[in-house]
Order: structure tokens, then C-alpha cells, then sequence
């Protein structure tokens, strides 16, 4: 028997642990004494490795790679050999036809690691020669990456996870943390115990609102009108940090100009929060000694997302809550490694480190380091993930490489999706199981699991953490990274690596933010948080310390923006709002925490559509009851859980389920900075079967 340190696959807490490894197989997992979770884990930490054991509960994993020759036709199981000279063969053939930009490609978020990230993103940049390359990123935490970097410098956390508990004031918008983080509510409720004052900010009585101060249950679409209004109290009772905003920010009068239309009386008729409770919410939040921000995906899934974004980071600037400890702003990042992913690179605009794709110098910096010309690199930015429906079926996107990512579930508006997928020529999946999109491909390549390689996750706080592979796969498997560069090779672009490390540290010389951030030094159970520039610095907890922000101008900028309604609004045919949820049981597509037993046995309905009292009996439905939930776009049976912690006018329904697939009803109304679709947001009717 054997223990091995790894990171848990699942969220961006990133929680460390102990697989125990016995013949070859995981029995169990055992919490370790991370500088995130500290000994503890969540049910998914604990039972969330039980697909390594190949359970086949949802789907056999896949070990062998196939080609699907024909449209339409059966999946081929042939060789290695032949997968990468059929793929390559067909990548080139579109690349040299069509132009490097026919070709998407996607990084994963979870299991891969950051080494796989690093070298797909060269993939598409270097070999094809587009920056059409994209993660999951764009549909949870794109508006917070590019709302952040706009008004403080970086699209990240500024604080730490285990700093939120010394935080004396947690503003909490948007974000059912019990659900989607639990480790992070643990800290939520360490704050509360420690004397924090709590305001949630969401529609649902969720799980944090039970021990909040105040709950302000505002309407569904509402946001920007909440958070201006917010502004306003803090302005106009002067209740915000005149000193630090005149020192540290810039736009305090543009920022008044617009948000003195949003006093909390004139727009409490549209957020539905009483007047006296939003003032009361501000007075709080100015007077504590030291505030955090949090924010999920009630916040970025939304069509005005960046604006909100920029808003909530504003409330942090109007009152001094940045460059300190125990203070500021904290978009928690969803998937186990979202913010490795864009750390990597594996987004259309920014390579590794967050370094423009437009600059030039930049370009050249990245060409010499991979020995190509710089004239062969995409000097613009590329395709995101969500525009690719929309381009394949205008015949500008002609093949999709797609690794570690299902759209074909996790997407908005799914017939939408499968008609772009339909319109492609060719299409690559790289994964562990055979998921809705694999079952499209033309090419299956299958993939090393977590847990059967080792490399290093980024957690939501910049923290960069290693993992070790515990066990041997089974089946005729590769490591992505080396499926990658066995690809690269074939197409004319020699890349070998013969390890992890020597990836990493590739990455490394060549971002400055990570520099530092040696396999030495974060370890075993080392955390380490960037910037981390030179070999001597220990990490960064928290970021822009003393307040200068890296801006241009190293001021914060104070943001807002008139409130929008949401695309589509309720009617008398559709009289309901649909938001999409998570699940505590399950994560993203379910593939893998589908896999696993116990996990399986804790949340086994397929579908359910939360509702409250009153529109349940409005429409004749009972608790348990099935349910038609239509849109515009489509419809899907489901189970009614009814609850009176569900609002009046809305219904909630989790993403993770292919019966009950709540993305068949949602629509693709983008955010126009982040193209983020506004899955939290459209109209739906429910009626009893
Ligand atoms: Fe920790 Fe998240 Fe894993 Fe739960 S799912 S153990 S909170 S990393």
C-alpha cells in the first residue's frame, strides 16, 4: 500500500490529498494538510476518484483511439500510429486549405495540468498557427479575467482562500459557495465564527444566506442595478475612503455620473430589494475594518457580466478593500484548474502569463523560444469557444480539436451547438470517457487520467500546487501532452519532451510572472502563489500591495454602467426565468464524478427543476412530481424538487444531466467583452406531465 500527494480534480479550491493506492488501485482517499482545505475535503474529494477504477456506472472510459472513416459511420479502433498520421494528415490538409483560423482548438480546466495547457496552446499557436485555442473559461470566470484586469491589472483573485476567514466583512454575490466550493463555505463560516459580518447578495435562499447578517434576495437579472446602487449609498453617504480613492483611483466623477441614477429607492421596484436593506448592506460593508468580495457565477453568466464585474471590484476600490491582508476581491474560479488554464495561455488573446498576442515584441519573444518564424504566429486575437457554433455554421471554422471539454453538454442553446458540430469537417476529441462530444468526433484520441500522471494545478488564488500520478492506466493510453507533441511531430514541428518538468520549466523562462515558481519549491505539499518572479521570492498572497495596481497608471479604476435587461424576458408564454445551478454532488459534465459510486448513490436523480410554492401551485405541480421545462429552444422532462427557498417567478436547474439537459432551453446571448452566454438568464414555462 502506498500514499501518493495530489490536488483534487474537481474545483478551484484546490484541496490536497492522499490517494491510497493498493494493487494498482485507488481504495481510498484521505485529506492532507493543504494550505487551501488544511485536512479537510469535501464528499467529491473523498469519493471523487472512483472513475480511475474504471466503474463503467455512466460510460466506459475510453482506451484505445478510433477514427470514425465516414459521416455518419461506425468508430474504427486502429493504432496509434495510424490516429496521428490520419489526424495530422486531415489538420494539415485544413490548415493549408482553408487558413490556420478554420482550425479551434480547446485546453482543458481540470485533470491535465498546466504542462498540457502550455503545450496545446503552443500547438495551436506554433504548428497551426492561429490563436484560436479557448477553455471552459469563457463560459464560468471570462468576465471577471477581463472586468479585473481592466479596473485592477489582473483577472485573478487578489486574496487567498485561507485568508477569507480574517476577512471581517464577506460580501457574497452570486455565489452558492456550498454547492460549488465547499472548502471555501467552510472558510465563509470560520469568518462568521470569527466575528465577520456576512451579506449575501442572490435570488435563492442558498445555503450561506442561513448564516448571513443580511440576505438581500434581489430579482433574477438584476445585477447591475443592485451593485450600482450599492455605489450610490457608498458616494452619497459619503461612506467611502476619500483618501485611498484619491490616492489609488481614477474616474470617481464619471463613476457618480452613472450610478447617481440608481439611489436604492429609485430602482428598489427593479431589484426587489427594500431600499432601507441596501443602505443598511453599505453601511456595513464601508464600516468593517477590513471586506472581502466574492462572486460566482450568478455574476459572470450573464449578458452584462464585465460591467458587474467592474462594478463589484469598484466597491472594493470606493472603500480601501485591495492591497492589504485579509481584504479583497475573490472571483473563485469554478473547474479544479480554470485559472492554470488561463495562466497557460489557453485563451484567444493572451499567451502564457498574460501576454498580449498583439504585441509584437511579445510575439517574437514566444517565436524564437519555439524556433519558428514570427511571421508564422497569429497577430490577432483569436476565436473563443462560444463563437464556434456560430462560425462553423458560416463555414469560417472547418475543424475543432478539442481536448478535456464536453460542449455538447455544457454549452448554451445545445441545438444550436450540434448544428455548428454538424457543419464541421473534422473534429478531434482528446478524452478519458466517451462523452456527448466524443460521441460526434471523427477522431477519438484517449487520454491519460488524473490520478495516472503527475504535473501542477493553479487553485482559484494563483496558487500553483503538483500533483503525482498514483497509478498505471490501463488501455492503450498517452499523456496529452504527448499525444500533442506526437501530432506536432507529424506535422512537420519536431516537439519532444521527456517529462513534466521539462515543460514547466520551458513555460517558466518564459513568463516572468512564474519565473520563480521552480518543481523545488512548491514540492510536496507546497503552494505557491504568483507573481512569484525570481528563484528567491516566496509567492504572492495577495496582490497589489499598498494599493499600486497594475494599470498603466498603477491607479484602480472606479466602473459602472447603466443596468441592461437580460435578452430574453419572461412573457405570458413563457412566464417563467430559467438560471442554471450547480449540483454539490457532481461536477461540470458529470463525466467523472458520474463514475463514481458513492457519489453516483448521493445524487442520483437525473434532472430536477427547483421551484418555488407558489408557482408549483399555480401550475397544479407537487413536490417529485415530472415535468415538462420548454423554451424557445427546446424541451426536457425533469422531476419538480419545490421548496420555499426558491423565489417566486424563477426555476433553477443543474447543467450535469444528458436526461434533463437544462442547456437544451438556454440561450447565447454573449456578453460583448467576454462573449460569456447568459446561461443564468432565460424564459421558460413548466408544466405537469
Ligand atoms: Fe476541495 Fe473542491 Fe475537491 Fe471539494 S471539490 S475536495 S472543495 S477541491
Amino acid at each position: 500500500m502506498k500514499k501518493i500527494t495530489s490536488v483534487c480534480p474537481y474545483c478551484g479550491a484546490g484541496c490536497k490529498l492522499k490517494l491510497v493506492v493498493e494493487n494498482n488501485k485507488i481504495i481510498r482517499a484521505e485529506a492532507a494538510e493543504g494550505v487551501t482545505n488544511q485536512n479537510q475535503l469535501c464528499l467529491k474529494g473523498y469519493y471523487g476518484w472512483d472513475f480511475l477504477n474504471d466503474t463503467r456506472l455512466l460510460t466506459p472510459r475510453l482506451t484505445r483511439p478510433m477514427i470514425r472513416y465516414q459521416k455518419g459511420g461506425k468508430f474504427t479502433p486502429v493504432s496509434w500510429d495510424e490516429a496521428i498520421r490520419y489526424t495530422a494528415r486531415r489538420l494539415l490538409e485544413i490548415r493549408d486549405s482553408e487558413g490556420p483560423r478554420a482550425i479551434m482548438t480547446t485546453g482543458s480546466s481540470r485533470g491535465t495540468g498546466n504542462e498540457t495547457n502550455y503545450v496545446m496552446q503552443k500547438f495551436a499557436r506554433a504548428v497551426l498557427n492561429t490563436n484560436n485555442v479557448d477553455c471552459c473559461a469563457r463560459v464560468c470566470h471570462g468576465p471577471s479575467v477581463a472586468g479585473l484586469q481592466e479596473t485592477l491589472g489582473n483577472g485573478a483573485m487578489s486574496n487567498s482562500i485561507s485568508d477569507i476567514e480574517n476577512s471581517k466583512c464577506l460580501l457574497i454575490f452570486g455565489y452558492n459557495c456550498a454547492d460549488s466550493h465547499p472548502i471555501v463555505a467552510r472558510r465563509v463560516i470560520n469568518a462568521r465564527q470569527n466575528g465577520a459580518k456576512i451579506i449575501v447578495c442572490d435570488p435563492r435562499r442558498i445555503e450561506t444566506a442561513r448564516i448571513a447578517d443580511q440576505h438581500l434576495q434581489l430579482n433574477n437579472g438584476c445585477n447591475m442595478a443592485l451593485v450600482n446602487a450599492f455605489g450610490y449609498v457608498l458616494v452619497e453617504e459619503q461612506l467611502y475612503d476619500k483618501e485611498y480613492v484619491h490616492k489609488h483611483t481614477q474616474g470617481l466623477d464619471a463613476y457618480w455620473q452613472t450610478v447617481k441614477d440608481y439611489s436604492p429607492e429609485a430602482v428598489e421596484h427593479l431589484t426587489g430589494v427594500p431600499a432601507s436593506q441596501v443602505r443598511q448592506a453599505m453601511r456595513t460593508f464601508a464600516a468593517a475594518p477590513s471586506a472581502t468580495v466574492m462572486w460566482g457565477m450568478g455574476v459572470t453568466q450573464f449578458g452584462q457580466a464585465v460591467d458587474v464585474v467592474r462594478g463589484l471590484s469598484s466597491l472594493a476600490l470606493l472603500t480601501g478593500n485591495l492591497g492589504r491582508p485579509h481584504v479583497g476581491v475573490g472571483p473563485v474560479r469554478g473547474q479544479n484548474n480554470v485559472q492554470g488554464a488561463c495562466d497557460m495561455g489557453v485563451l484567444p488573446n493572451l499567451f502564457p502569463g498574460y501576454q498580449d498576442v498583439t504585441d509584437a515584441a511579445v510575439r517574437e519573444k514566444f517565436a524564437s523560444a519555439w524556433g519558428i518564424d514570427a511571421s508564422r504566429m497569429d497577430d490577432k486575437v483569436g476565436t473563443r469557444i462560444t463563437e464556434v457554433p456560430h462560425l462553423a455554421l458560416e463555414g469560417k471554422i472547418k475543424a475543432y480539436y478539442i481536448m478535456g471539454e464536453d460542449p455538447l453538454q455544457t454549452e448554451a442553446d445545445l441545438g444550436l451547438v450540434r448544428d455548428g458540430f454538424a457543419a464541421l469537417d473534422f473534429v478531434v476529441v482528446q478524452d478519458i470517457f466517451m462523452t456527448k462530444t466524443a460521441e460526434m468526433a471523427d477522431v477519438i484520441l484517449p487520454a491519460t487520467s488524473w490520478g495516472e500522471h503527475g504535473g501542477v494545478f493553479t487553485c482559484a488564488d494563483r496558487g500553483f500546487q503538483r500533483f503525482e500520478k498514483a497509478i498505471e492506466p490501463t488501455g492503450d493510453v498517452k499523456r496529452d501532452w504527448e499525444i500533442i507533441s506526437l501530432l506536432a511531430s507529424e506535422m512537420g514541428y519536431p516537439m519532444h519532451y521527456e517529462n513534466n518538468q521539462q515543460i514547466w520549466d520551458e513555460m517558466r523562462e518564459l513568463c516572468p510572472l512564474f519565473y520563480g515558481v521552480t518543481y523545488e519549491k512548491m514540492g510536496d505539499m507546497g503552494h505557491v502563489q504568483w507573481p512569484c518572479p525570481d528563484l528567491d521570492h516566496p509567492g504572492t498572497p495577495y496582490l497589489y500591495e499598498n494599493s499600486r495596481f497594475d494599470t498603466k497608471d498603477g491607479k484602480g479604476k472606479l466602473f459602472a454602467a447603466p443596468w441592461r435587461a437580460p435578452a430574453e424576458v419572461p412573457d405570458e408564454v413563457y412566464p417563467l426565468v430559467l438560471c442554471t445551478v450547480r449540483e454539490v454532488g457532481h461536477y461540470s459534465c458529470r463525466s467523472m464524478t458520474g463514475n463514481c459510486a458513492a457519489l453516483q448513490a448521493l445524487a442520483d436523480e437525473p434532472g430536477y427543476v427547483q421551484i418555488s410554492l407558489q408557482d408549483a401551485q399555480k401550475a397544479g405541480i407537487r413536490h417529485r412530481d415530472l415535468v415538462w421545462v420548454s423554451s424557445r429552444r427546446g424541451k426536457v422532462i425533469s422531476r419538480a424538487d419545490v421548496s420555499e427557498r426558491i423565489n417566486h417567478g424563477a426555476v433553477y436547474m443543474t447543467y450535469q444531466w444528458w436526461i434533463g439537459a437544462c442547456n437544451e432551453l438556454t440561450q447565447d446571448n454573449l456578453d460583448p467583452i467576454s462573449k460569456t452566454p447568459e446561461t443564468k438568464y432565460c424564459a421558460v414555462k413548466v408544466e405537469k406531465i
